[in-house]
């Protein structure tokens, strides 16, 4: 899974504040509204369907992540946005999490140029490739302000389509670092079926409606669990 940084800059995109806001508003209500519905990309050739993006508010004012997800279509070619004529590719958003930066707090541009200096934040072309480590230190970024930001309660400030979603990205950090052995009952595919298995014991984010507060750095770790298919649906069945 790669990641993709998406650019848009209020002042000059076809996609308005004001339908930004009214996207919010509906995507808020109903989980079934699509929002803004594609985005235009850069690095086209190189994106495939179910890769990851972020996207990053730019230009005049509080500038930073508004909006996380996944393509959901590879890139397709359309008319450009701008009305310049240019060759332009779009890719189908399925968005995870959009934030209104007027009511909650968002991972700011100083803060992303600070933790991932490598990469222009600022600005430049919509759809860039983020590299492999830089993309594996903003999922981490964003699980920890997850745990924040989801304790807004603002009308319409924050959308979350699933707390527990945990991303290819960070899977594949948390496999590296952590590995791949249930938690449960220490099953672990490569040591069945030798290193070569393809198949792996997943991560799992157990985060609840029931929390009340942002957990601490430690809590937050231990909820993301490597749990096989058995392990799991035992758990889901004690907790209902
Ligand atoms: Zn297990």
């Amino acid at each position: 899974m790669k990641t993709f940084i998406l650019m848009w800059n209020p002042a000059f995109s076809s996609y308005t504040w004001d339908r930004f806001k009214k996207d919010q508003a509906e995507i808020c209500k109903d989980d079934w509204c699509e929002g803004v519905g594609n985005w235009s990309v850069w690095e086209h050739e190189k994106v495939e369907e179910g890769d990851r993006f972020f996207m990053v508010k730019v230009g005049e004012g509080k500038t930073g992540i508004v909006m996380a997800g996944y393509f959901y279509s590879d890139c397709y070619d359309g008319e450009d946005w701008s009305g310049k004529g240019r060759k332009t590719y779009y890719a189908d958003l399925l968005i995870q999490v959009q934030i209104d930066t007027e009511l909650a707090d968002i991972i700011t541009t100083e803060e992303l140029l600070r933790e991932i200096p490598n990469f222009d934040w600022s600005g430049g072309h919509s759809g860039r490739l983020l590299d492999d480590a830089s993309a594996e230190k903003l999922e981490l970024l964003w699980l920890r302000y997850i745990n924040k930001v989801r304790f807004n309660k603002k009308e319409n400030a924050v959308f979350i389509r699933d707390i527990n979603d945990v991303s290819g990205v960070l899977e594949r950090y948390l496999s590296r670092t952590y590995g791949n052995t249930c938690k449960q009952c220490g099953y672990n595919y490569q040591k069945v079926f030798g290193e070569d298995c393809k198949e792996y014991v997943p991560y799992y984010l157990f985060l609840s409606e029931d929390d009340k507060e942002p957990l601490s750095e430690n809590e937050l770790f231990s909820r993301l669990r490597c749990i096989c298919d058995n392990c799991l649906s035992v758990v889901l069945d004690s907790e209902n």
